[in-house]
């Protein structure tokens, strides 16, 4: 009898288990998710293109590549990686400066997919790749902005800062006047150097309130004159990205790479590791990449 007795209660229990087991699954599938942006370099070879997907799904593309002699990175690259991950239509388009290796592959990215508008530096290139994006922009009748210091792109629940170039700079080389973002997210930042150098890197020093951010993609594909010490004590970034390929450069620079490792920064670069992800829900980041290898 009592043996009986326990056989049935428990029965009872299992029964019981697998019910809180069932209530607890669908209590979970209900649950509100933490909305995830995810910002996403590419490996493009040498140069930049960057993803960034804002917690509802908008998405802005900085930059997009190189090309020439039988390669376009926004053909071979950019377009699958964003039709792979259901991208039909982009919020934003920002184009950082207009050298090759930014944006060479931009034209066939216009040109497949709508755009809501285009993000420029403004300074005045001749090059194919700009050209021919110049020319869409008109075409397509894409609205079209000149970015300076204290602009914001609004992406959903995310903004993009502008803090370079700003409203003053017209002297200076190209790469530093490149458009540099910083993406905020909750307690979670990003900085996209884009290509600055020394020189807007001493200006957003001086003028930009607050530079720290979560994680860096380093300016100038990590050149030496890019990411001063100075910098980089103002940025105090956890992770940096490095978007680089073969490059005649000496691209990224044994000093860069050092002043990372004396600072504690955790590096990837996308010559080594492919294309670079970061998660964050507004409160931890979490990197993935295509290629488990030591970066340095
Ligand atoms: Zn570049
Ligand atoms: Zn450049």
């Amino acid at each position: 009898m009592l043996r009986h007795e326990l056989l049935v209660s428990r029965e009872w229990r299992a029964i019981g288990m697998a019910a809180l087991v069932v209530i607890g699954l669908w209590v979970w599938a209900f649950l509100p998710r933490q909305p995830i942006l995810r910002v996403t370099v590419l490996d493009v070879g040498q140069g930049d293109a960057i993803v960034v997907r804002a917690p509802g799904g908008e998405t802005a593309l900085v930059d997009s590549g190189p090309g020439g002699s039988g390669f376009n990175a926004g053909e071979k690259t950019v377009l699958p990686y964003l039709r792979k991950t259901g991208v039909r239509s982009l919020d934003a388009v920002v184009l950082t400066h207009p050298h090759e290796d930014h944006v060479a592959g931009m034209a066939s990215v216009l040109r497949a997919l709508p755009a809501k508008m285009l993000v420029d530096c403004g300074a005045p290139h001749a090059s194919p790749g700009y050209a021919a994006v110049l020319k869409l922009v008109e075409e397509k009748d894409i609205p079209y902005h000149v970015a300076r210091r204290g602009d914001e792109i609004r992406l959903g629940e995310i903004t993009l800062k502008v803090l370079n170039p700003p409203e003053y700079r017209s002297g200076a080389g190209l790469n530093d006047r490149s458009v540099v973002l910083k993406v905020e997210y909750g307690e979670t930042s990003i900085l996209l150097a884009a290509d600055a150098e020394r020189e807007a890197e001493m200006d957003m020093l001086a003028n930009c309130k607050n530079l720290q951010s979560t994680v860096l993609k380093v300016g100038h594909h990590g050149a030496e004159k890019a990411t001063s010490e100075a910098f980089l004590d103002a940025v105090r970034p956890e992770v940096a990205i490095v978007s680089v390929g073969r490059n005649a450069f000496g691209h990224p620079s044994r000093e860069t790479l050092d002043r990372f490792k004396r600072h504690g920064v955790r590096v990837y670069r996308t010559d080594r590791n492919g294309g670079v992800t970061i998660e964050s829900d507004g409160k931890r980041v979490g990197i993935s990449v295509c290629k488990e290898t030591p970066a340095i």
